[in-house]
């Protein structure tokens, strides 16, 4: 395994080829209920080996970090892409090695969208789940943590704020 610095978190697939590795603090941690995400989950789902990255909720949980900040220390060869859609800009990204789902990326986006199954250690509590109205029917979610059926301003802020320090070199 390679050297991790102490404020990094390391993501890891399951037979432990693929090593991604983010520095500094994480955008956020939500969970997401979109259309999309199940949908991608199912795909991943169907791969030999393959795991579902949503919860029995149809949450799947994801912890953001700039991708300025994101290295791929192993295995970076190994990465694969799924698109619910040829022209897709969403490219969900699996280790070819065992199908382990890694993250999600927006390219259009500054941020990845790391599977929250794939970090290793402690990874930041969820802090919001996020585009409920699109949550399995029947599915409750309790009030542990803010539900927003769509993408809320605090949200946005967040992409927005680490988007600037980006820009500023903050
Ligand atoms: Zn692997
Ligand atoms: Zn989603």
């Amino acid at each position: 395994m390679a050297e991790t610095a102490k404020d990094a978190a390391l993501a890891v697939c399951s037979c432990g080829k693929v090593e991604l590795e983010a520095t500094g603090e994480p955008i956020m941690s939500v969970v997401c209920y979109c259309g999309s995400c199940q949908e991608g989950s199912r795909q991943m789902e169907a791969l030999p080996d393959g795991r579902r990255t949503c919860g029995p909720d149809g949450g799947t949980p994801y912890v953001a970090y700039r991708k300025d900040r994101v290295a791929y220390p192993m295995g970076s060869e190994l990465l694969r892409d799924l698109r619910l859609a040829e022209e897709s800009p969403t490219r969900r990204v699996v280790a070819g090695c065992c199908n382990s789902p890694m993250f999600l990326d927006f390219e259009k986006g500054h941020w990845l969208s790391v599977y929250r199954s794939a970090l290793r250690g402690a990874p930041p509590p969820a802090e919001m789940r996020v585009q409920t109205k699109s949550k399995p029917t029947g599915v409750e979610l309790p009030e542990d943590i803010p539900s927003h059926r769509g993408y809320p301003l605090r949200f946005v802020a967040k992409l927005l704020r680490a988007r600037a320090a980006m820009l500023f070199g903050g």
